[in-house]
């Protein structure tokens, strides 16, 4: 059966960075949308002009293209339903409330913040439910004139029933009820006539055509509002759910706005940029994030992104919250990277070596040495940013002089390792035909005449080329140094332990 077009959104309002946990959301409307065949719409709240922040809206299209969530409406796309940035669409919600107001579904409310505050005070002080007590919901055609003529300022609240109870079903969640006398006279437009987030969603989903909202589960609790505006409207609402909220790797507490905590009390980014910083892969992030509340068949971990579509619905989407397992992701990314081709893992690590060793992207590009690594240290990075202390040592102008503690192997003496350096500068030496296969057979044969035991011979020649203990293997490390590089470091080892 092929599943009707939804057309879906994702409306972040640029408050702040793009969140880990609202690139699962995107991903989840993306998955969603693909699945369909329908359309996945970006849309900006920008109606908060006291938390707006410039570089916002960039860190979301950026990130959004990072992860490979290309939306199909919206900035610097378009579409038939724009503009999609809420600042521009201020007309629209003023219009729809006058509208309502002449319905007699919402009202102006004129109260002062001084008075506003006193109320509260008021009902702090004799124990009351605090909330705005509906007082201009109520005022004679003769009042409100009374203070239109005074040009008092306003804000636009909907009158919400006072009695009885709202139902609506979310598809995730099932039916929920809450009492309507639980709810507020929620402000609809702000005295800068702005409007707030729910009327705006709203006449947005609306139209916009949206068939399916979903969104994190901190919006739950403004489902009666909002159902009692479309019900004002007289609007049919899209279908509702609320994805699971994302906790902590041990489970406890929500991942937070700015951090999340590990098991043991370090703190995690939450940002998508920082995840790209990490090193992280996009299809590895993305992967995992389809893992938050979602599963593929409860078995199977990596899976591409067309597997995912496929298989996503929204009834398999779990209702109880998910952990961030970072560990997971660690491992997972390690995974996607040993899936490279090494062309795509060069170009992938050309920006982080640039980065971190200080060298330009161009030069290292067509470094015939880091093609040769590459591959060799595929298996031993989890991510793009631990291929750098591994092999630093290729381009660093020298590396450290080792001690005679350095170069000795356990169980050898000095002199045995003096023998040994000075057999191995006399065989790659004269080598004819530098690579890692015409290395490692002579030293092998090496091992072999001198009877010597592997490491006794490799590790020195590792501390002495490298100035490390770990590296990549040792024939490709040697091959990429080059002969000359090799045989004079061999030789500064070797005065060492002659010295
Ligand atoms: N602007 C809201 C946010 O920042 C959107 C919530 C919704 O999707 O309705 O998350
Ligand atoms: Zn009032």
């Amino acid at each position: 059966m092929t599943p009707t077009p939804a057309r879906v959104r994702f409306a972040p309002s640029p408050t702040g960075y793009f969140h880990i946990g609202g690139a699962r959301t995107a991903l989840f409307n993306w998955l969603y949308a693909r699945h369909t065949g329908g359309k996945f719409i970006l849309r900006i709240e920008d109606t908060d002009r006291k938390r707006f922040h410039s570089d916002a809206l960039q860190d979301h299209l950026q990130g959004l293209r990072w992860l490979g969530l290309q939306w199909d409406e919206g900035p610097e796309v378009g579409g038939d339903y724009g503009p999609y940035f809420q600042s521009q669409r201020l007309h629209f919600y003023q219009e729809w409330a006058d509208w309502l107001i002449e319905q007699g579904a919402a009202y102006r409310c004129y109260c002062t913040t001084d008075e506003l505050n006193e109320m509260r005070d008021r009902q702090r002080a004799t124990k009351q439910k605090v909330g705005y007590d509906r007082r201009c919901r109520w005022l004679s055609p003769a009042e409100r004139a009374a203070r239109e003529a005074a040009g008092k300022s306003w804000v636009v609240r909907l009158a919400v029933p006072l009695e009885g109870e709202v139902t609506f079903h979310d598809a995730i969640r099932g039916d929920i009820t809450y009492a309507n006398a639980q709810l507020q006279d929620a402000v609809l437009i702000k005295s800068d006539r702005w409007p707030t987030y729910h009327l705006a969603n709203v006449i947005d989903d609306k139209m916009m055509k949206i068939t399916h909202i979903m969104r994190g589960d901190e919006w739950l609790s403004s489902v009666p509002l909002h159902w009692h505006l479309y019900q004002a409207f007289g609007w049919r609402p899209p279908v509702w759910a609320h994805l699971p909220v994302i906790l902590n790797p041990s489970g406890k507490g929500k991942v937070s706005k700015r951090a999340i905590q590990t098991p043991s009390g370090a703190t995690i980014p939450v940002f998508v940029h920082e995840y790209q910083k990490m090193g992280y892969l996009s299809p590895a992030v993305v992967n995992f994030l389809t893992g938050i509340g979602w599963a593929l068949d409860g078995e199977t971990e990596i899976y591409d992104r067309e597997t995912a579509i496929a298989a996503f619905d929204i009834h398999n989407i779990q209702a109880s919250p998910g952990a961030f397992p970072t560990d997971k992701l660690e491992w997972m990314n390690g995974m996607y990277i040993r899936q490279m081709s090494t062309e795509a893992l060069l170009s992938a690590l050309v920006p982080f070596l640039s980065e971190q060793l200080g060298v330009e992207a161009e030069t290292l590009g067509h470094d015939p040495r880091l093609r040769l690594l590459a591959p060799a240290i595929r298996e031993r990075i989890k991510t793009l940013r631990d291929a750098a202390p591994l092999i630093d040592f290729i381009w660093a102008e020298d590396v450290p002089i080792p001690t005679a503690k350095d170069l000795v192997p356990r169980k050898t003496t000095p002199e045995q390792t003096r023998v040994i350096l000075a057999a191995i500068i006399e065989r790659l030496q004269h080598l004819c035909e530098w690579s890692e296969p015409t290395i490692e057979t002579a030293l092998r044969a090496l091992v072999g005449e001198l009877g010597v035991k592997a490491g006794q011979l490799f590790n020195p020649i590792r501390v002495a080329v490298t100035g490390k203990d770990v590296t990549p293997p040792l024939f490709v490390t040697l091959a990429a140094v080059g002969q000359d590089v090799t045989v004079q470091r061999l030789q500064r080892a070797l005065a060492v332990l002659t010295g």
